[in-house]
């Protein structure tokens, strides 16, 4: 079973993920290859840098979560949500 792996391939994966994410206000995200990849809201200017690693799922914000070298983490860095859900 092969997952994404978001740091490979840029402009694909730009496309396979831009509009499948929603932003907490509810707006798709757009995803922009910009000195690495930047999950982008058109509504509320929110930037959320894409972590390394592989989506894994979702944070119980809604945006979604991804599981990277040092363990899984929200989009959001500063996502309080994730840092409770630890092992
Ligand atoms: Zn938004
Ligand atoms: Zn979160």
């Amino acid at each position: 079973m092969s997952r994404p792996r978001l740091h490979a391939n840029r402009g694909r994966v730009a496309a396979r993920f831009g509009g499948e994410w929603a932003c907490r206000c509810g707006a798709a995200l757009d995803i922009a290859a910009d000195r690495g990849l930047h999950a982008r809201c058109p509504d509320c200017d929110a930037s959320y840098r894409l972590p390394r690693g592989t989506v894994d799922g979702a944070c119980e914000c809604g945006l979604p979560a991804f599981e990277t070298p040092s363990g899984p983490r929200c989009l959001d860095v500063d996502c309080e949500r994730a840092a409770e859900t630890g092992p």
